[in-house]
């Protein structure tokens, strides 16, 4: 079977967790410093605070931008439910705007009808789905007009770049997770950039039990750290970051070229001014015709993946808080069609030509 993903562990990773074990420094160390530094200056940013995962990061970075209980925060419907849970962590609203069918991501047409409508949006909290940003030229514009605090969730996009610039640079803050099947991991892990020194300062306050530099509790903070153990893993991915970024974005282009006369799939659109590092290459497929794909693919040893099934707010849970049916219409309609097949780095050229070749004879 070829897994949709499959995380990648070497020499590197074995010789530095040796190394920390042998320090007995286990918990918060030097390893967890370099591993900051050395991400954040990768985004050109200049201040990293690595913590324990994606979730706590968006957490952490909402509550760096002073997000308040009652505090309404736009997102997308269109990704993981991470993204949402972190805004009602700090006990406000999100407010959600629907998406561009043709990049997944926040639509920003739809998303100044909102804040035009809405005068009290605090922040925006937008994703960069599947490694691909989004149109940050226009959500920049949008910023400037209508002075809200912009988060980037950056959990699918380690080294995408909008105009050559990396994401995870734009926002007030942003979000990045290491989880073990994104681009580059820590097993569990995450990291809040920011450029602002007093954000900066109180982020990692917020991740260490709320204590200042003299150990006085200032703020109510949580237990959000990183150990050595995990920096020292993400130290030697990083090392591996681009090489298998630049794999990955090899096996998109060559499905992108091979299944663009496929008339039963759509394949993933590439703006010309961005980096798309294809933390998923997704396809959409007819609803009516996605699970008869999938069962083909499976059924010839190839494994593939639905993110997502469902929207956000229709989650049992945010059905409860009183969010409704139809809300976001193209999320929807993208939620019943999107499937990511496997482009990780691990994918030798004998699997792609393999899926290639098993696409190509799929037969509606
Ligand atoms: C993975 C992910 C998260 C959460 O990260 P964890 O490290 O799993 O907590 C949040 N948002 C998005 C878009 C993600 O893909």
């Amino acid at each position: 079977m070829i897994n949709i993903t499959l995380p990648i562990v070497g020499k590197k990773e074995r010789q530095l967790i040796k190394e920390v074990l042998d320090s007995r420094i286990l918990a918060s160390g030097e390893y967890v410093e370099r591993f900051e530094q050395s991400f954040a200056k990768y985004c050109g940013v200049k201040f990293g605070i690595a913590n324990a995962n994606g979730t706590s990061s968006l957490h952490v970075s909402l509550l760096m931008c002073g997000i308040k209980p009652g505090d309404k925060v736009v997102t997308t419907p269109f990704s993981f439910i991470a993204t949402s849970n972190s805004i009602l962590f700090c006990r406000a609203e999100p407010v959600f705007v629907d998406i561009d069918p043709k990049t997944f991501n926040i639509n920003p047409v739809e998303l100044e009808k909102t804040l035009k409508m809405e005068k009290n949006i605090k922040a925006v909290l937008v994703v960069h789905l599947y490694g691909l940003p989004c149109d940050m030229d226009a959500i920049l514009k949008l910023k400037k007009k209508y002075k809200f605090k912009l988060i980037e969730d950056s959990c699918q996009a380690h080294g995408a770049e909008f105009r050559c610039r990396k994401v995870g640079s734009f926002g007030d803050v942003a979000a990045f997770s290491f989880y073990t099947t994104k681009n580059m991991m820590t097993g569990e892990g995450g990291i809040v950039l920011t450029n602002d020194i007093k954000a900066d300062r109180y982020g990692r306050q917020l991740i260490n039990h709320g204590r200042d530099r003299h150990s006085a509790t200032t703020v109510l903070g949580y237990n959000y750290r990183l150990t050595n153990l995990a920096a020292a893993i993400g130290i030697a991915q990083f090392e591996q970051l681009e090489s298998r970024i630049v794999k990955r974005i090899a096996n998109a282009w060559k499905y992108n070229e091979v299944f663009k006369d496929l008339d039963f799939l759509q394949t993933p659109y590439i703006p010309e001014n961005c980096r798309h590092v294809f933390h998923q290459y997704t396809i959409r497929i007819s609803a009516s015709e996605r699970k008869k794909f999938i069962d083909y693919l499976s059924n010839n040893g190839i494994g593939s993946g639905i993110y997502y099934n469902t929207v956000l707010y229709k989650q049992p849970f945010y059905k409860q808080l009183g969010y409704r049916s139809g809300l976001c219409k193209e999320a929807e309609k993208a939620a019943g069609e999107v499937l990511s097949l496997p482009v990780h780095p691990s994918l030798s050229k004998s699997d792609t030509d393999k899926i290639i070749e098993v696409i190509r004879g799929y037969k509606k």
